[in-house]
């Protein structure tokens, strides 16, 4: 089994028997596991449902049996928790209203679609806008099936987001239920994220695919022509695994040909390109690289 709790919250002096969790997730120090100290025990929480958890082993990186150290929910306190199980259908809600104060909470996003045109400025003053702080737009009100009772579905409010916004706060959004656009359930983040590594065909269904940059070059010599970025890969079935799109959205989002060794993160379908396989025709809002501090929780 892997791993599924990322990170601790720690909070000297709070209780899941009588602490408000709200208070938890606002005052709580993030924990991840090489962070964990020993007079912490006893003091951090997990960061879904909030109940004790325990560092095993306290204080080695590994178990005798060679396992790398994690965190685990303690016994005696039960609670519904998809990072303590898996849940193959995914979140379900109730009611609509337990459904909309999740939302809410920023515990459940119900995905529309990632933005694809750059947003334009709103006023002529071009110098003060910056299109690279949006991160999500309202979109139409959705009806998504996530109710408790067999095909119950709940009205609830959509938003366009862009990966941008996903890779922020990235450590929060890992725990978070995404319904994303032609979903069938609501689903954590981290069970959605797809290892380009893996990859081993075409795949026509859009996912969100993470990858290590390995090289990165304009195929072109003007700024529309396309950037070749080389992402990790290994199969035995294709040669290599591109992302491409324009060499001036890519650079936007701080992919040049220095940018080897970091992580992009991209919504897309994966097709063939010659001998290999790659992602293309990406918007603006469908890719951005992941701020480093977080990629010890892909990896
Ligand atoms: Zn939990």
């Amino acid at each position: 089994m892997d791993n599924r709790i990322k990170h601790a919250l720690y909070l000297s002096g709070w209780s899941y028997a009588a602490g408000d969790k709200s208070t938890l997730r606002k005052s709580a120090e993030k924990i991840l596991i090489n962070e964990y100290q020993r007079h912490m025990k006893g003091q951090i929480f997990c960061p879904e449902c909030s109940a004790n958890l325990f560092r095993s082993p306290e204080d080695k990186d590994y178990a005798s049996n060679g396992r790398s150290a994690y965190f685990a929910h303690s016994r005696g306190v039960e609670t519904d928790c998809g990072l303590r199980t898996k849940r193959a259908e995914g979140k379900k809600y109730l009611t609509e209203e337990e459904a909309k104060k999740a939302i809410q909470d920023e515990e459940l996003v119900i995905v529309e679609g990632f933005i694809k045109q750059k947003p334009v400025s709103p006023t002529k003053e071009k110098s003060e806008y910056d299109a690279t702080q949006i991160e999500e737009q309202d979109g139409p009100v959705s009806r998504v099936p996530i109710g408790r009772h067999r095909g119950e579905t709940f009205s609830l409010p959509s938003k366009f987001k862009t990966i941008r916004g996903v890779c922020n706060k990235f450590d929060e959004n890992m725990n978070r239920y995404f319904f994303m656009p032609n979903g069938k359930h609501a689903i954590q983040l981290q069970d959605l994220l797809k290892n380009v590594e893996n990859v081993t065909d075409e795949d026509d269904l859009p996912k969100i695919y993470y990858g290590r940059i390995v090289s990165s070059h304009n195929a072109g010599k003007t700024p529309k022509n396309i950037r070749m970025t080389r992402l990790s890969f290994k199969s035995r079935d294709f040669a290599d695994f591109y992302l491409k799109i324009p060499d001036e959205l890519q650079r936007e989002k701080g992919i040049d040909d220095n940018a080897i060794g970091r992580v992009v993160l991209i919504y897309g379908i994966v097709t063939t390109s010659g001998a290999g396989l790659c992602i293309e025709d990406v918007g603006w809002g469908e890719f951005a690289l992941l701020p480093i501090q977080y990629e010890s929780l892909l990896y």
